[in-house]
């Protein structure tokens, strides 16, 4: 597997991520001012605080996951399952991306 592939594409969904755990973050920062960017959408996003809290917090998760997975391709380890050390099968990381365990370990 091409990991020049996968770094793409996790940061791509890093990207996404962060603009969406920043336009959160503005929104409390703001007390759920839109940004002027792109203002339609954020106003779409609106909800109650409780939600973005939630929101927030799993974003987050998901973004750490993101993070580790990119270095764990800096350091040559992304095909390595962190648990029993066996590879992990390319279908496996397409559809997970971010996994840090094969497939028996997941
Ligand atoms: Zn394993």
């Amino acid at each position: 597997m091409d990991t020049t592939i996968a770094r793409k594409t996790l940061e791509d969904m890093r990207n996404r991520l962060t603009a969406r755990v920043g336009r959160i973050e503005a929104h409390i920062r703001r007390d759920g001012k839109p940004l002027d960017q792109d203002s339609e959408e954020a106003l779409s996003e609106r909800t109650d605080d409780a939600v973005l809290d939630g929101l927030d917090v799993q974003e987050r998760k998901e973004l750490q996951d993101i993070d580790h997975a990119l270095s764990r391709i800096a350091q040559g380890q992304y095909h390595v399952c962190s648990k029993c050390g066996s590879t992990i099968g390319a279908e496996r990381l397409t559809a997970l991306p971010y996994t840090t365990v094969c497939v028996h370990c997941g």
